[in-house]
């Protein structure tokens, strides 16, 4: 048992994917395949959580994740609670974990949890009882699990496999849970070489992202590069920002069709959002033929399903 699974074995909460097995992560990624429908299609809709709820949490801003997470949860038949953090009582001084005890005892079943200090899902999945679920939806610049995983999806779509391939992730990696998801994600499931390109004082720790080679030259880390996956400048978790100029940023880590034409011909981008157009990415890149950016929202979507049907599997009474 470790602290996301049950006694035996399932999963309970998502707070990281370090450690889950590649097994675990294909069966999500399967799992989360099955629920993706092309655009104008209906939808799928089941029962399958049908008498549970689902709290979501935000103490940081998030239009994709909030909004999917309760998109999926509807979509499975539960019942969906918003809580907008800034109105609520944890301004008066409340917990988070006062609320998530009033919200327990208001029968809510799974908590979705954003929050910038690390550790707040880890300490809210240790308190809570044996019966509800956790699901991290980005813990400061730790880990973002939902987003890792959609972005294997949207690679394993656009490319047929993750094994083998050359994947650039650019920009902001220190500050970035993107990155680190992604790296968990993708290292597990077998990427061939897995880069991390910024500029010196916006790459990772050195104990970090083992086995990953560092480029600090954008050209040079895009060269035949399979999938090239942009960051956004996380501003507000600088702590000097007034060194960070966007018009020289761009000059030199900006993502434009002359650089992309460096990685292979086939590649395609990414991009979690929200994008600072003109800073990390030109829109002639994010809105260009090889860009994958709207695949990763639609199947962010898919995703949050699979991960709320394997947690709400076993334990509360609904069944898979
Ligand atoms: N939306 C992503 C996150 O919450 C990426 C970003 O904000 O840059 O981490």
């Amino acid at each position: 048992m470790t602290r996301q699974t049950r006694a035996d074995g399932s999963l309970r909460h998502l707070l990281t994917l370090e450690g889950l097995s590649r097994r675990e992560l294909e069966a999500l990624l399967d799992r989360a395949q099955a629920f993706v429908r092309p655009l104008g299609a209906r939808p799928p809709s089941t029962g399958l959580l049908a008498g549970l709820t689902v709290a979501n949490l935000f103490t940081e801003p998030s239009t994709r994740t909030r909004v999917s997470f309760e998109l999926a949860a509807k979509r499975l038949g539960a019942d969906v609670v918003n809580l907008e953090m800034q109105l609520s009582s944890r301004i008066k001084g409340e917990s988070m974990l006062d609320t998530v005890f009033t919200l327990e005892s208001l029968h809510v079943d799974v908590f979705v949890i954003r929050d910038a200090e690390a550790g707040v899902p880890a300490l809210v999945a240790a308190s809570v009882a044996p019966h509800v679920s956790v699901l991290s939806a980005g813990e400061g610049s730790v880990s973002h699990p939902t987003q890792g995983l959609l972005d294997a999806l949207t690679i394993r779509q656009r490319k047929g496999r993750i094994k083998g391939l050359a994947v650039a992730i650019v920009g902001d990696i220190r500050h970035s849970r993107v990155a680190r998801s992604a790296y968990h994600a993708l290292a597990t499931l077998g990427v061939a070489e897995l880069r991390v390109v910024a500029p010196p004082a916006l790459l990772p720790g050195d104990d970090e992202f083992r086995g990953c080679a560092r480029y600090t030259d954008l050209e040079a880390g895009l060269r035949d590069a399979d999938v090239v996956m942009m960051l956004r400048i996380q501003r507000e978790r600088m702590l000097d920002e007034a060194q960070l100029d966007p018009d020289a940023y761009f000059r030199a880590f900006g993502l434009t069709s002359e650089r992309l034409r460096l990685a292979k011909p086939d590649a395609i981008v990414m991009h979690p959002q929200p994008m600072n157009r003109g800073v990390e990415i030109a829109s002639e890149v994010a809105d260009g033929p090889q860009s994958a950016i709207r695949d990763q929202v639609r199947n962010g979507v898919a995703v949050r399903m699979a991960v709320l049907a394997t947690v709400a599997r076993a334990g509360n009474g609904a069944t898979a």
